[in-house]
């Protein structure tokens, strides 16, 4: 199965509302960067990648200009071989950041070509642990108070979830605090609730903030400081008391090891979007079941949701508040609090092109 094309596609994409965390500040809109790869049989592969609003120009430059010359006439189904071929051809500029985003998009589109191919979903493709997933709603929401937590909860608990995360990470603790209080309350002792800081505080800040936590029997606290400080992440998981997750910041299989075996976090989150495709992805995976570790994921939940199906040591999957399945055609449906892979072959992820062009970033 030749590769016959490779057409790349750039979108700024807005969002419903305008959404807050506590690194990035507000939210407005996200950039989606689509590659399509077309093979002599045929079938066309569909991958992407998106970025917070940044960036996207120079990932669609590096697909187009130096992956693209790797990726046509070869064999699509070589997958492992056109990794560490790209993986080398951008080392010298990469090793993670923006090469690891542009891989992704390759890398996704070249597995679902191969599920294409076999005629099978990709989570029977990769493992076909099981077929459906806990997920938990993944708010974007440090901007809104008590009251409005437990509002935008109550309609969460009404859509199906049984899981939710909130934002941490506010200048004032109590206020925090009150709103993980809110939480809690809206439900009920027995629900997961996962809390996430964005990277915004110091080691020392995280430790106190866990500490305030505990009451709340809080399910993970996510990204309490920055992920490069291996040894503080650490420290916050021993004298915090929470466990720790983290990894949507983590770009390579190298950054997972360490934040594993020095950070001991507890959840490694890996996004196949951004740590260099499906292929990396299960390697995350794998590491993690060598460390008896579940993994979580972050964004892209059409994706995941394969991903997590197909491994026995899958956590929850993040259902993530950008909103991408507004320009999907068939996304996946929470029931009872879980996600169930589809069967159609490849990722089965159908986009809407007309919604999506209006939106297109010339090239
Ligand atoms: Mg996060």
């Amino acid at each position: 199965m030749l590769i016959q094309c490779v057409d790349v596609k750039h979108y700024l994409l807005p969002l419903s509302h305008p959404m807050t965390d506590a690194t990035h500040g507000v939210h407005t809109n996200f950039e989606l960067v689509l590659v399509r790869i077309k093979s002599d049989c045929g079938l066309t592969g569909i991958g992407y990648t998106y970025t917070i609003g940044r960036g996207g120009a120079a990932i669609r430059s590096l697909i187009e200009r130096d992956l693209t010359p790797i990726l046509l006439h070869a064999d699509a189904q070589r997958i492992e071989a056109l990794w560490e071929k790209m993986w080398r051809c951008l080392h010298y500029i990469g090793r993670g950041g923006l090469a690891s985003f542009a891989m992704s998009a390759v890398d996704i589109a070249l597995w679902d070509l191969r599920g294409k191919k076999e005629a099978a979903p990709l989570w029977k493709l990769l493992g076909g642990y099981s077929q459906a997933v806990p997920a938990y709603a993944g708010g974007i929401d440090l901007q809104l108070d008590a009251p409005e937590l437990a509002e935008q909860t109550r309609r969460n608990l009404e859509k199906g979830f049984r899981a939710i995360k909130i934002k941490v990470g506010r200048e004032i603790l109590r206020e925090d605090v009150a709103r993980v209080a809110a939480v809690r309350d809206c439900i009920g002792p027995d629900m997961p609730l996962m809390l996430d800081a964005n990277m915004r505080w110091t080691v020392e800040q995280a430790v106190r903030a866990a500490k305030h936590f505990a009451d709340f029997d809080i399910f993970w606290l996510e990204e309490p400081t920055i992920p490069d400080d291996y040894a503080g992440m650490a420290r916050i998981a021993q004298e915090g008391g929470l466990p720790i997750a983290a990894g949507e910041n983590l770009h390579t299989i190298y950054e997972f090891r360490h934040t594993i075996e020095s950070g001991k976090i507890a959840f490694p989150e890996p996004d196949v979007s951004n740590i260099g495709g499906i292929s990396n992805w299960m390697r995350v995976a794998k590491l993690a079941y060598a460390h008896n570790l579940p993994v979580t994921s972050h964004g892209v939940h059409e994706l995941h949701l394969h991903l997590l199906a197909a491994i026995p040591n899958a956590s929850y999957l993040e259902v993530h508040s950008f909103g991408l399945e507004r320009f999907i055609k068939n996304p996946p449906r929470l029931q009872a609090g879980l996600m169930r892979a589809p069967d159609c072959p490849g990722h089965g992820v159908e986009f809407d092109w007309e919604k999506l062009q209006e939106f297109e970033v010339p090239g």
